[in-house]
């Protein structure tokens, strides 16, 4: 296993949608082997594979309750709403509270293959719709309101001219 670089904005990486996998075998078997230790070692709850610059429909989670993987989830269904804090280890060192649906459920296929789905309210919902957002190639900056995500990009456009550096 190894800890992969994480990818952040405004990496065009993270705006792509991913790839769907065909086979789950021995090499998707490794990269979510070193998703869950690159995402254990952020630290973080949930990776999807984009954010180390793999263009495939992979996820890795922990909402509490053990690694989890989904490959090629689809989000079935969701419903509620609620404000939580959340962020992004793509967008690091940013809080926003965000609205999202409070439940949601997610199949796909598991490390083996096999189908599999993950349904959950608070922490697991919000972890499924944030992860699957980044398959589409969709960051959390897009679930700001509009205001708040203007100020957000220009404050995180600004971090990044001032992170190369002057030239
Ligand atoms: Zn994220």
């Amino acid at each position: 296993m190894a800890v992969f670089p994480i990818r952040t904005f405004p990496d065009p990486v993270l705006r792509m949608p991913a790839r769907a996998v065909a086979v789950v075998d021995d090499e998707v078997r490794r990269l979510i082997d070193d998703m869950i230790e690159t995402m254990y070692a952020a630290p973080g709850v949930g990776l999807a594979a984009p954010q180390i610059g793999v263009g495939l429909r992979v996820v890795v989670f922990d909402a509490g309750e053990g690694a989890q993987a989904l490959v090629n989830p689809v989000l079935e269904d969701s419903n509620g709403s609620w404000v939580y804090e959340e962020g992004c280890l793509s967008v690091p060192e940013h809080y926003w509270g965000i609205k999202r649906a409070s439940f949601a459920r997610a199949s796909g296929l598991d490390r083996q293959g096999r189908a599999v789905v993950f349904a959950g309210e608070e922490l697991l919902g919000r972890v499924l719709q944030h992860e699957i957002d980044h398959i589409e190639g969709v960051l959390l900056l897009s679930r700001l309101p509009r205001r708040t995500r203007r100020e957000a990009l220009r404050e995180l456009r600004e971090e990044a001219l001032q992170a190369q550096g002057p030239r």
